[in-house]
């Protein structure tokens, strides 16, 4: 029985356990998170081929008062599962609107278009869309200011479902943009009936793309393809000048990265 309980132990794997304990502590503090005020947007630039700013994406951040910022790709699994995501998306959609109808007052920062990313769990709720819009008429600003970034897998989770409701809010006056796009592994015909503004190359193409061949040769066919279908082509990622000279040679419209910012709290220059 001794021998057996030192092999069992072999097949315990502490670092799994750990792992769950802590999900499940993110999970407790996560509920409070909203009320405490412990969520905040960080805004990173969106560049035009000539340099100028064309806007910003609000990307999430975190305050722990314990454990300090906790990054996003750790906490929005969890709030996905919980379904936790739908409040915190409320709550990033609101400030955002917020920031934009701020952004009104500026002559400068008018034309800014800011971009949110939203979770397929979120896109899934049935009221989505009623109360999208219904949030976006209490601000009054022009619905092509805010851009949605959705996911591939997000499209591929109940496509009809998905078409119509992106339709709807394309009606609205509302842009999409195809996020993480080459990551996924659906079919290209959907790009063609769904109400998109813009592609958004992955940022693990653009990071390898001057020395990995494959990946300058998916950098470039999405952005051909992007073309083609009329669209808008952003690539993300962007951390240095020869990257970006690449990526405008090859008719890159728009980039994104730490090349030309950071993601930064409010106030922004
Ligand atoms: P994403 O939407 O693909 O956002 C891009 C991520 O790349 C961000 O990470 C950004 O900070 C980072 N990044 C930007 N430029 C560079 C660069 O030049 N080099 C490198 N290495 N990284 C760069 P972040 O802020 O940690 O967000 C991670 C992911 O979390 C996001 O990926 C998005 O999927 C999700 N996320 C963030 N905010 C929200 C939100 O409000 N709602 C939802 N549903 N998801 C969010
Ligand atoms: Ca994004
Ligand atoms: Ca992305
Ligand atoms: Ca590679």
């Amino acid at each position: 029985a001794k021998a057996e309980g030192r092999d069992a132990i072999r097949f315990f794997d502490p670092s799994m356990q750990e792992a769950a304990a802590r999900r499940s502590e993110i999970e407790a503090d996560l509920r409070q998170a909203i009320e405490l005020e412990q969520f905040e947007l960080y805004y990173q630039p969106k560049v035009n081929r000539d340099g100028s700013l064309n806007g910003y994406e609000a990307l999430l951040r975190w305050h722990h008062p314990v454990k300090g910022m906790i990054p996003p790709l750790e906490f929005i699994p969890v709030a996905e599962e919980t379904g936790l995501i739908v409040p915190i998306g409320q709550w990033v959609f609101m400030q955002a609107c917020h920031t934009i109808k701020q952004w009104q007052q500026d002559s400068s920062k008018q034309q800014l278009i800011l971009a949110i990313n939203i979770s397929a769990r979120q896109f899934r709720q049935k009221s989505f869309v009623a109360e999208f819009i219904k949030g976006y008429m209490e601000f009054g600003f022009p619905a092509h200011l805010l851009e949605l970034e959705l996911t591939e897998s997000l499209l591929m989770d109940d496509v009809s479902a998905t078409v119509g409701k992106m339709k709807e809010l394309n009606q609205a006056g509302f842009l999409f943009a195809l996020d993480d796009f080459g990551t996924g592994f659906s079919s290209l015909s959907y790009l063609k009936n769904l109400p998109l503004n813009c592609l958004k190359i992955d940022q693990s193409f653009v990071h390898d793309m001057l020395e990995d061949p494959e990946d300058a040769a998916i950098v470039e066919t999405i952005i051909t393809l992007a073309k083609t279908l009329k669209l808008k082509v952003i690539a993300e990622g962007v951390e240095t000048q020869e990257q970006a000279i690449a990526l405008r040679e090859l008719g890159c419209d728009l980039m994104q990265g730490y090349y030309f910012g950071k993601p930064a709290p409010l106030p922004l220059a």
